[in-house]
């Protein structure tokens, strides 16, 4: 491509004006390969912030990060191929057991997955924290996990979609990460460079989210879907609710350990309500069946221990103790510290903040600060109330696991006053607002 200049890329966006793919696409190969500086991608990133990107842009803007690395078409999978994607919550271990779970109904699940950041925990870090498991596959081997095993959970590499990983630093550094069409685009090119046959959204909404309301995550899942249709990828995203943590744990082998619970029918409520739906959703548009005939068949792979043999299998691919499954205490790390959470007064449980307990487990060693901190698999917290219920004074709560009784006396401090009770009741928000797509 002739060379353009970057201040006429810069300038057009400033003003208001709609770029040609090609000017973005240069733009986005000529940062990504250094020689556009990232002063001059900053403040094109703010202009895009600022004015916006139409649809044309956002596909132009998503085809150039797809392009800007390698792709995983996936070409050896026999199995329809599903992928499922958080933009990110609190005890959100959805991920963890979706993809053991859509295995055992015969579909293909090739996660390439994230790192916790600040109040959001990551299903790597929690998958590590089970002994000997490793995430750093190469392609070959990811793919033939998950042509055998049915799923495979690995690290992005270096690779896939660069362009995302400079541009994305620079918005960090900016402030310009919160703008649907760059979070649309961001998110789409890491899915549509892998070669699945459905795509599965998870847009959080709430005090633990990026998205603070509905209205916007609903913005949000509409962009990623339009994009997605633009594209001629199959996608179906749904608005979930993140006013409060989706499960009970928020640590890592807490989450694990949760995992497993679920995986063997133990624990019902909220998560597992969430896991049935995107499996069900999954298994009725890549095998044909009927929307409550596909919740039903996840519901039963769950219950009749299919979903945690596919677990077992996958873990032990991936270098890990598959004794996890069966003695999840005894093979996890634990912390030496344990709290019980305790209600302070009685009443219904009418809010939860839940960014605020994100970084109180972050605080006692379970996340990171920046990217490449090292975290603190055992610790983190449990905690069961959900907004609705109706607690008593003294009532146990939950616990907190940390490495000193001073972390966990911060920690329950925090926990306290991210929690609001009334004297009346609560009715307890939806799990799901709407599905896209
Ligand atoms: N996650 C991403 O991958 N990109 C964003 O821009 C925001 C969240």
């Amino acid at each position: 491509m002739s060379r353009l200049d970057p201040r006429d890329v810069i300038a057009a966006k400033r003003d208001g004006r709609r770029l040609d793919p090609e000017q973005l696409q240069w733009f986005v190969h000529e940062h990504a390969s250094g020689d556009v500086p990232d002063y001059q991608a900053a403040a094109f990133l703010m202009a895009a912030f600022v004015n916006g990107l139409d649809e044309v842009e956002t596909l132009a803007l998503t085809r150039a990060l797809v392009e800007s690395g390698d792709t995983l078409p996936l070409e050896g999978i026999s199995r329809p191929k599903v992928d499922k994607h958080s933009t990110g919550g609190v005890a959100d271990g959805v991920t963890m057991v979706f993809a053991p779970l859509a295995a055992s109904l015969g579909l293909a699940v090739a996660k390439l997955s994230g790192r916790g950041l600040g109040h959001t925990g990551g299903t790597l870090d929690k998958l590590e924290s089970i002994p000997g498991l490793r995430t750093d596959l190469e392609p070959d081997a990811f793919e033939r996990q998950v042509e055998e095993v049915g799923c495979a959970v690995a690290a992005q590499t270096a690779n896939l979609v660069p362009a995302d990983g400079a541009l994305y630093a620079l918005r960090d550094a900016t402030a310009t990460v919160p703008s649907i069409p760059l979070i649309a685009a961001s998110v789409m090119s890491k899915k549509l460079a892998v070669g699945t046959d459905l795509v599965l959204l998870d847009v959080k909404a709430g005090s633990g989210a990026f998205m603070k309301t509905p209205q916007d995550a609903e913005a949000l899942a509409s962009a990623c879907t339009a994009l997605a249709h633009d594209w001629g990828r199959p996608t179906r995203a749904a608005v979930t609710d993140m006013s409060q943590p989706l499960g009970d744990a928020i640590g890592n082998a807490l989450d694990v350990l949760e995992a497993v619970r679920l995986l063997r029918g133990e624990q019902h409520g909220r998560l597992r309500d969430a896991i049935v739906m995107f499996a069900g959703e999954a298994v009725s548009r890549l095998s044909g069946d009927a929307m409550g005939e596909g919740r039903a068949r996840a519901a039963g792979a769950i219950d009749g221990g299919d979903a945690l043999e596919a677990f077992r299998r996958m873990i032990e691919s991936q270098g890990g103790d598959p004794r996890v499954v069966d003695d999840p205490v005894g093979v996890l790390p634990t912390a030496p510290v344990r709290q019980t959470i305790e209600a302070t007064a009685s009443g219904s449980l009418a809010g939860v903040d839940a960014e605020a307990l994100g970084r109180a487990s972050a605080d006692l060693g379970a996340g990171r600060r920046k990217k490449g901190d090292p975290i603190d698999p055992a610790v983190g917290i449990v905690i069961h109330p959900k907004v609705g219920d109706r607690i008593e004074a003294g009532q146990a709560m939950g616990e907190v696991h940390a490495r000193s009784d001073a972390d966990a006396e911060a920690c329950l401090a925090s926990i306290q006053a991210a929690l609001t009770f009334v004297d009346h009741d609560v009715e307890p928000p939806p799990l799901v607002y709407g599905w896209f797509g």
